[in-house]
């Protein structure tokens, strides 16, 4: 039997998924697996990088299992995985020298405004495209070797290694044979030139990370080594790597300049494909690695929202109006579009392009007739009003998308998908496969085991399920936007 099949996991923040898929990029079985959150302290967030790996493992036997394929059935292995988060561990045992500190963990916040204070802040964005901002790996590096006791000197003696979850995953994959990752987690470090492509000295010098620590960097689709035999009863190449809005990106086939995806889960990520430049924005988006492929750069411009299917689950559990989430798109289309109500959602502050953590959460414009329907009607509306000033930031930054191809949760809601286009002023596309992430991580695998043999398979395999053009008048959309934009102003920090 020829090895047809592709496995692919995509490891996220709250849960871990395998996915089997055919040769034609259709789900053949998948299985799943929560793990557990740690929250140490306020504003702390970490992640027992063993449960993810016994996890993972799990959920790959199961999806196999349910697929009734074997280890050889399988042309590869692709991994998707939520970024930034940063695992060390020991080179000769293979164990974590501590919990991994997850993307959304603020505990560097002090030591990043002491690097701003010192004017590294033009040099990290110059390089990598991103802000000096706790989010990205390179403090959350530093602060382990600085709180786990002997870890700097080990560390400089070539005894640990660094990764995200990709790499850890993929150095466990392969019994410790491969210590690599890809581009796309790679320019999410901050220590990764994105234009040279390379580990850059300087920022290594800034925040204090030994090279010895660092994976190699190959492409998105590549020959990552084989699963040990033990694992799945055969070695599995893994051959492909992307970080997960990147992996929605290709799974959403956005493989020319302008093409955009946006994610609606529990916060939302818009990201542009900008070809091959790399552009610098003048609205506080990130410049990023879109993917690389055969050693060419396809860059991307980036712009996330905090709060968007987490609104719809403050309506549900916090105010208890709803029932359950989709309960949202009833209501809003019997209320039809609220004109007085305006909630901001900036539970935590706010994302691009405003980046201020101080601004807070408010709803305005109440009246005595303001009820429940107009409070669930605004907030699905801020929703597509918080991507409306992204993509106003994208259209100035010089990227006019021809539509929005949009994926996640939230976008079962044909009324908010239709607000959306009609603020944006934007075609909103929603594809047949809405899991565009894990999607895209088969894909790549797919590319590189030569199941199909270009980019334009992928494009060929895209199927639209629904579309949905402007219908509100320009005047109407203006007023709603600029209501919006004054709202914004009120809860800024
Ligand atoms: P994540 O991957 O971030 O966990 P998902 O992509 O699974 O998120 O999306 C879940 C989010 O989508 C939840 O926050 C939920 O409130 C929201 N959601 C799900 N269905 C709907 C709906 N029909 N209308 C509005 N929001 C929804």
């Amino acid at each position: 039997m020829s090895a047809s099949f592709l496995l692919a996991i995509d490891q996220g923040t709250t849960s871990s998924r395998a996915v089997v898929y055919d040769a034609a990029l259709a789900p053949v079985a998948s299985a799943q697996r929560e793990f557990n959150q740690h929250f140490p302290q306020s504003g702390w967030v970490e992640h027992d990088a063993d449960e993810i790996w016994d996890g993972v493992v799990a959920v790959c036997r199961d999806a196999m299992a349910e697929a009734g394929i074997e280890a050889s059935q399988i042309a590869g292995i692709g991994i998707t995985n939520q970024r930034e988060t940063t695992v060390i561990w020991d080179r000769a045992t293979g164990k974590p020298i501590a919990k991994a500190i997850v993307w959304q963990d603020r505990r560097t916040a002090e030591h990043c405004r002491t690097l701003e204070a010192a004017g590294h802040g033009a040099t990290v964005s110059e390089r990598t495209g991103l802000r000096l901002d706790p989010y990205f790996s390179a403090t959350k590096i530093g602060w382990l070797l600085d709180h786990v006791e002997g870890a700097r000197a080990r560390a400089e003696a070539g005894e640990l290694a660094f990764g995200t979850i990709d790499t850890f995953l993929l150095w466990r994959l392969t019994g410790g044979d491969v210590h690599a990752t890809d581009a796309t987690n790679a320019s999410r470090t901050a220590l990764f030139d994105i234009s040279a492509q390379r580990w850059d000295d300087d920022l290594l010098q800034i925040f204090g990370v030994p090279r010895s620590l660092l994976p190699d960097v190959r492409d998105c689709a590549a020959e990552f080594g084989a699963t040990a035999p033990s694992l799945f009863g055969a070695p599995i190449p893994v051959r492909g790597i992307a970080g997960d809005q990147q992996a929605a990106l290709i799974g959403q086939a956005c493989f020319a300049p302008g093409m955009t995806k946006s994610t609606y889960g529990t916060g939302c990520f818009v990201i542009s494909n900008t070809g091959d430049t790399l552009l610098r924005s003048k609205n506080q988006l990130l410049s990023t690695v879109g993917y690389r492929l055969d050693g060419v750069v396809t860059y991307a411009l980036e712009g996330s929202i905090f709060v968007a299917g987490s609104a719809i689950q403050w309506l549900r559990d916090a105010l208890q109006v709803i029932d359950s989430a989709p309960d949202s798109a009833a209501i809003a289309e019997a209320h039809g579009i609220e004109r007085d109500v305006i909630v901001v959602p900036a539970f935590t502050g706010l994302g691009a392009p405003y980046w201020d953590p101080d601004a807070r959460g408010a709803v305005l414009g109440l009246t005595r007739g303001s009820g429940r329907e107009a409070l669930v009607t605004a907030t699905l509306q801020s929703v597509a009003l918080q991507t409306w000033d992204l993509v106003g930031a994208i259209r100035e930054d010089g990227v006019t998308p021809a539509e929005i191809r949009v994926d996640g949760g939230m976008v079962a809601n044909d009324w908010f998908l239709q607000f959306l286009a009609d603020v944006t002023r934007s075609h909103i596309e929603r594809p047949q496969q809405t899991e565009s992430t894990v999607l895209g991580a088969a894909a790549l695998a797919g590319l590189q085991a030569g199941v199909f043999d270009s980019l334009d398979a992928l494009s060929g395999a895209w199927q639209r399920d629904a579309a949905f053009a402007p219908k509100l008048g320009e005047a109407d959309a203006t007023t709603l936007t600029d209501a919006w934009r004054d709202a914004v102003a009120r809860v800024r920090g």
